[in-house]
């Protein structure tokens, strides 16, 4: 069999090792637009040693998936090369915002939060009550923004909400979807009518540890050490750099400047057109941005 992978990101970089891993004799094409892979994965050494991220600058451990980029690091053989950052580290407790030309500290402490400190108006603690307050409104979906103005008021929603969106996705809060980006904060609130006391009531459905992901000495040690966030000896690329090497060595076809132009069905199978070039396949797997996705010619099915 055959499966195509769209996209030289992250993304389908991990797609085809997984698949590689569950399905060893399969063909694995992974077709990238651009002459290097990685995507928003984007280091740069310095000669004075300094390493500059373009796009992703840290990963962080919690929850399944944080945990699950871990041990993939760890079964890469890159463990030496993880540098992390503890909880208790400066850079992992002290978040400034620049709001009016000043630098302000977030709370970061039960003292802090109960504190009224500028840029808030109020303790941040008081959002809490906001919250335990505010009426559900339903909604499939809304943006990050509204749904905290909403429920914390406009102060968490501006100084805390809004900078966040920007350093973790190079977006803005008021354009992103609530329901793609805190899906459980939405779902608590539409169930529960307060995200609080939802995720009180609501913790059966929170998401369990994944029992082997455990089994990994790296996210034991991070888990143990209470890592905030981690990156990898020459910046995050290596990641990228070091899973195209393995998959390259597993027998995965990695083909740089490969724009996928096209997707047509023919006679029981797909056909991926890159270019100049048609690539008979069983399987599609897009890891595309969307707006990327769009742009490739519809699919359309003959058979
Ligand atoms: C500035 C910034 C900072 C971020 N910081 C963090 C952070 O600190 N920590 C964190 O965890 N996350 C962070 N993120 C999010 C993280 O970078 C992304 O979630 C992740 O890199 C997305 O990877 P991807 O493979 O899905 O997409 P992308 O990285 O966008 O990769 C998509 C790939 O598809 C290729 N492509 C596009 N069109 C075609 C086509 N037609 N044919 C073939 N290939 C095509 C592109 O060239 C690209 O290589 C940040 C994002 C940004 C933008």
């Amino acid at each position: 069999m055959t499966v195509t992978v769209l996209g030289g990101g992250i993304s389908g970089l991990a797609a085809a090792h997984y698949l590689r891993t569950v399905n060893p004799s399969s063909r694995i094409v992974v077709l990238e637009a651009s002459h290097r892979l990685g995507g928003w994965i984007d280091s740069t050494k310095h000669s004075d040693g300094v390493v500059y991220e373009g796009g992703p600058r840290t990963l962080r451990v919690v929850g399944n998936a944080g945990a699950n980029t871990l041990a993939l690091a760890e079964s890469l053989g890159l463990r030496d090369k993880v540098r992390s950052v503890h909880y208790g580290e400066p850079s992992a407790k002290n978040r400034m915002i620049k709001v009016n030309g000043s630098l302000h500290k977030l709370p970061n402490s039960l003292k802090t939060a109960l504190t009224k400190l500028p840029p808030f108006s109020k303790p941040l603690a008081l959002s809490a009550i906001s919250d335990l307050r505010a009426k559900k409104v339903l909604a499939d979906d809304e943006s990050l923004f509204s749904f905290v103005n909403r429920r914390f008021g406009s102060d968490v929603a501006r100084y805390a909400i809004d900078p966040l969106a920007r350093g973790v996705f190079a977006g803005n809060a008021r354009d992103l979807s609530v329901k793609a980006l805190a899906k459980r904060m939405h779902e608590v609130e539409q169930k529960h009518g307060s995200v609080l006391k939802g995720f009180i009531k609501d913790r059966k459905n929170a998401e369990k540890p994944d029992p082997g992901l455990a089994k990994s000495d790296l996210v034991q040690q991070a888990r143990k050490e209470k890592w905030a966030v981690w990156s990898l000896q020459d910046g995050l690329e290596t990641l990228v750099k070091t899973l195209a090497e393995h998959l390259e060595q597993g027998g995965v076809e990695i083909r740089r400047s490969s724009p996928v132009l096209g997707i047509q069905g023919s006679q029981g199978h797909l056909v991926v057109q890159t270019n100049g070039e048609e690539i008979q396949t069983e399987r599609v797997i897009s890891c595309l941005p969307a707006n990327h996705l769009s742009q490739v010619n519809p699919v359309r099915f003959s058979v």
